[in-house]
């Protein structure tokens, strides 16, 4: 038989430490080894990954490149520009190829994606092997000790993960990598790579050099922001292995803050730094494994002398939630991350900001009640420029920085949804796809549930102010100042709340409290409230009592064909 000639294939795996696939392709002894990357037109189009997150993804990448340079000066990460499913087919040819190997992705779109590959590749003679790294627990497994369902709630998680078996301990990085083999693209001339454009929907087919599988230079090498036509990106929080690592061993080396961490208790309003790890972009790009970061945190929890939290609210809690939305989209598939067909999912009729057929110009939305009003909401709250301070600042940090605290994503989120704009969760959903630096499909979609109450929980009167909350962390308003400079200098009585500062205070403060937040702004202003949030809670809490009296769910006909109207 002839010696292995491997492609690795890098996706939700930036790393080298404990990487239970890369060790599977190790294994082989492989011959040659190719440690590649191919662009995916799905998250270059469809997700619309916002600057910052592609920016996360390039320090990813070169950290990855340089560490595997360090292992055989003849290799790297080698970037090739074309779609998997097309190009992975040409490679297993052209290059000679006996076995594929990558990380399970159990992502929607990922599975799609992955069964076309894995189906070329046996057509090719090539043999894929596949290995679970991403989660805590193999999430099809979970899936299966939980009797096939979704896991609904963190005890259901741990139920399920118990009969998978004891979480693995995270294994070495490996010390040497085989060299890669010649890498001939003879099949260059068919179909056209495309160019990822930011500012458009659509694909945009390149007639540069960027047409060019190898890029511009013709040596795999990994894409600039430059490259690509992307202005710079905005956030200070920078991608990589090497960050990764060192951020957890300082955080595991504190041992009071590691093992009696306890999330409800820390403050949302705490930046630079900020009061939780800022360990999830990482996890999300796969440079830094989820049970390296668990073992360190448990090693840490079982020595401990004093009293240590426990899940759900300690840091390894944290990752159980992870592994739960991860479980829950594993049962569900592609309609975990929406409303429509998924039977776990309540229905709302919420208001729809009004979205318009781009040919037609008729407004669109199956079966939701369309609103002008809600459309600028929406907006409002998109731009940062509600007029609550607290949410606004947590919307502005967000775009700048591509991360918040889980208590602004809590304040955020219910006020959009069920806590005042009444607005559909999806596009909220959507909005965190664009600018979160972490953004997890099934970690958003659940989150989203969650705080919306559509699934996961259901306590739909208890409801986050957008005043009252951010001042119950942070009375001076330190957060909302640094954020919203507009407010810089008003007095803390009034910073969460500034329409109600009088004239002169306003004046003293170099602020006008006016306008709408849509229409031109004018120097030193600040909008006025987008409505009242007292009497739209009321709103709100009445329609969500009606819509779980009804209680209907995603999947139910009437909500299907829109009968529901007449319920
Ligand atoms: P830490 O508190 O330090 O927690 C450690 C790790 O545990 C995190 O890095 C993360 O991987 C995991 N974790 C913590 N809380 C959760 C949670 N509730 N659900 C799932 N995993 C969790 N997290 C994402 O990773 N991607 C998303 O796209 C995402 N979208 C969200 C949307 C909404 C509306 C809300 C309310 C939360 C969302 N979260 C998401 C969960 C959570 O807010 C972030 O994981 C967390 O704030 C990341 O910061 P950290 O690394 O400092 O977390």
């Amino acid at each position: 038989m002839s010696e292995p000639r491997v492609i690795y294939w890098f996706r939700t795996d930036l790393r080298l430490h404990d990487s239970p696939a890369l060790q599977a392709a190790l294994d082989l002894d492989p011959a040659t080894l190719w440690p590649i990357f191919t662009w995916d037109p799905h998250y270059v189009y469809r997700a619309r990954g916002g600057l910052n997150r592609w920016q996360f993804l390039l320090d990813c990448q070169n950290d990855l490149s340089h560490a595997i340079t360090r292992l055989n000066a003849k290799s790297k990460l080698f970037v090739l520009r074309e779609a998997p499913q097309t190009l992975l087919p040409k490679l297993f040819k052209a290059w000679n190829v006996t076995h594929l190997v990558f990380e399970k992705d159990t992502d929607a779109y990922a599975r799609e994606r992955d069964e076309v590959v894995t189906r070329a590749a046996q057509e090719a003679g090539v043999e894929v092997i596949v290995r679970s790294g991403r989660t805590l627990w193999d999430s099809d497994q979970v899936v299966a000790r939980n009797n096939g369902k979704p896991t609904m709630s963190i005890s259901q998680l741990q139920a399920a993960g118990a009969k998978v078996g004891s979480i693995p301990r995270p294994i070495p990085a490996p010390s040497r990598l085989p060299d890669p083999g010649e890498m001939t693209l003879d099949f260059e001339q068919d179909p056209p790579v495309v160019q990822p454009d930011l500012n458009s929907d659509r694909r945009a087919e390149s007639d540069t050099g960027y047409g060019q599988i190898a890029g511009p230079k013709g040596d795999f090498a990994i894409e600039t922001m430059e490259e690509l036509g992307f202005p710079s990106a905005t956030t200070p929080h920078r991608g990589g292995e090497s960050i990764a690592l060192k951020r957890l061993g300082d955080i595991v080396d504190n041992h009071t803050y590691t093992a009696t961490f306890e999330k409800p208790k820390t403050n949302p309003a705490q930046f630079e730094p900020q009061a939780t790890t800022l360990l999830s972009p990482f996890l999300h790009f796969g440079a830094l494994s989820v049970r390296e970061f668990y073992w360190r945190v448990q090693d840490v929890v079982d020595s401990y002398p004093g009293k240590a939290s426990s899940p759900p609210t300690s840091l390894t809690g944290q990752l159980l939630f992870r592994d739960m939305y991860f479980a829950a989209q594993a049962a569900l598939g592609s309609v975990f991350a929406q409303t429509a067909r998924n039977p776990c999912c309540r229905f709302i009729p919420w208001h729809l900001p009004s979205k318009r057929d781009p040919d037609t110009g008729l407004i669109t939305g199956e079966y939701h009640v369309d609103s002008e009003q809600a459309d600028a909401w929406f907006r409002r709250w998109k731009a940062g420029v509600t007029g609550f301070p607290w949410i606004d600042a947590l919307m502005r940090q967000l775009r700048q920085e591509g991360w918040i605290h889980h208590l602004g994503r809590h304040s955020v989120a219910c006020f959009l949804t069920r806590g005042g704009c009444y607005v559909d969760w999806e596009r909220g959903c959507e909005v965190f796809e664009e600018l979160l630096l972490d953004h997890e499909p099934a970690c958003n979609a659940g989150n989203w549930q969650w705080l919306s109450c559509t699934a996961f929980f259901a306590q739909y009167y208890r409801c986050y102010s957008p005043t009252a909350f951010g001042q119950s962390w942070d009375k001076n308003g330190d957060f909302v100042r640094r954020w919203v400079p507009e407010l810089k200098h008003l007095e803390a009585k009034y910073i969460y709340e500034p329409w109600t500062a009088p004239i002169q205070n306003q004046r003293r403060a170099g602020v006008r409290i006016t306008g709408d937040g849509l229409t031109r702004r004018e120097a030193g202003t600040y909008p006025k409230p987008m409505f009242d949030f007292a009497k739209q809670k009321a709103v709100c809490m009445s329609a969500m009592k009606k819509a779980y009296e009804i209680g209907l769910h995603g999947d139910d006909k009437a909500v299907l064909d829109g009968s529901w109207r007449s319920l």
